[in-house]
């Protein structure tokens, strides 16, 4: 069992706070992404746990031992580098099984444990190829083996999936799932998108300026997010400001009274968040008024985009509830009730 407990760390780079006051635990077997926009800390807190960088503040506990003091080779982490860092020079088994020759594993250890590792990332009889044989997607399962092959107690993976095109990456997500499920390792990959998280987290870290924004299911963090910040990254969403009193939130010139499944984080001016699906087209004068601007067409969902006073606001419609209506066209906007998210 193996329990990753991150408290109060802070990491500076002179003035600047890379990682301010963060604290995570992430139980034993647990996929977490750490998710957020460039710049926001994901690599540093990253590096952090994994003991290459030495934190200016706070611990990193594995089943509550504090690894401060523990040097980075001693703390049985496998990681998978987002450059790969895979060596030329040797094959295939031999980058596989590089960790455990640095530590003093004999020959014939190395060949059995670089076989297994073969079979696990689906490259059996691969172990005599060069690098430069091999595919994109083939090296990544090779970084993936080689960050395994010491049996970690935890697993971190910078970016692993980000040079690969689209189809090969959403292909690799769900076999790196599959993997991590089958070993049961504790695991922390760090991505921006977000699809890629929700695709594999049980737990899903939303990280801004070095602060974590959010800890939450997939599900927790795409329909209850904290603030407006996790509900603009987090998939796409409409966000209006608007007042609300708890009872009735007021956006848009219209007053919806609160119902049940509407989420209220906060009261007064704040900012209401719908998600394009939650938006309704309606006639004109049953609805908040607006204009269809543009329509795109994207063969499984045809999204409306409509000025509505001002603001752009986009509806998600499925192909066979298509209304009949076009660019220019005037309509009413309905956000559905129980779908409301309001916030700061
Ligand atoms: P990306 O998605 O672009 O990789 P990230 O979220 O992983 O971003 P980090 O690489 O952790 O972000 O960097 C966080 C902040 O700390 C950035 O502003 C970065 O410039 C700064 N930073 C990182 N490493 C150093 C360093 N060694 N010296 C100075 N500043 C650094």
């Amino acid at each position: 069992m193996t329990e990753l407990r991150i408290e109060g760390l802070s990491k500076r780079f002179g003035t600047y706070f890379a990682l301010d006051d963060v604290s995570i635990t992430i139980p034993h077997g647990r996929f977490v992404c750490l998710l957020g926009p460039s710049g926001c800390g994901k690599t540093t807190l990253l590096r952090v746990i994994a003991g290459l960088e030495a934190p200016s503040a706070g611990r990193v506990l594995v089943d509550g031992v504090d690894q401060t003091a523990v040097p980075t080779h001693k703390r049985g982490m496998g990681m998978v580098f987002q450059s790969l860092a895979l060596f030329p020079h040797l094959d295939v088994a031999g980058n596989i099984a590089y960790p455990l020759a640095i530590r003093g594993v004999d020959r014939a250890k190395r060949a059995a444990r670089a076989q297994e590792l073969l079979d696990l990332v689906k490259l059996p009889g691969m172990g005599g190829r060069r690098i430069h044989q091999l595919s994109g997607g083939q090296r990544q399962r090779v970084a993936i083996a080689r960050g395994l092959s010491i049996d970690p107690q935890v697993f971190l993976l910078d970016e692993p999936l980000s040079a690969l095109d689209a189809g090969l990456r959403e292909h690799m997500q769900i076999e790196l799932r599959q993997i991590q499920q089958s070993l049961g390792v504790t695991t922390v990959v760090v991505t921006h998108d977000q699809k890629e998280a929700l695709t594999m987290a049980d737990l899903v870290i939303v990280m801004k300026e070095g602060k974590v924004q959010q800890a939450g299911t997939p599900m927790e963090v795409y329909h209850a997010p904290a603030n407006a910040f996790v509900a603009d990254f987090i998939g796409s969403t409409n966000l209006m400001p608007c007042d609300c009193d708890g009872k009735a939130i007021s956006v848009l010139g219209a007053r919806l009274p609160v119902v049940e499944g509407d989420l209220i984080r906060a009261t007064g001016a704040a900012q209401l968040s719908v998600r394009p699906e939650n938006v309704a087209l309606v006639p004109p004068a049953e609805g908040i008024p607006a204009e269809v601007t543009f329509i795109r067409d994207l063969g499984e969902s045809v999204h409306f985009v409509m000025n509505a006073g001002g603001r752009t606001i986009t509806a998600q419609v499925p192909p066979a509830a298509r209304p009949e209506i076009a660019v220019g066209d005037a309509v009413g906007l309905a956000f559905r009730p129980g779908h409301r998210v309001v916030l700061a």
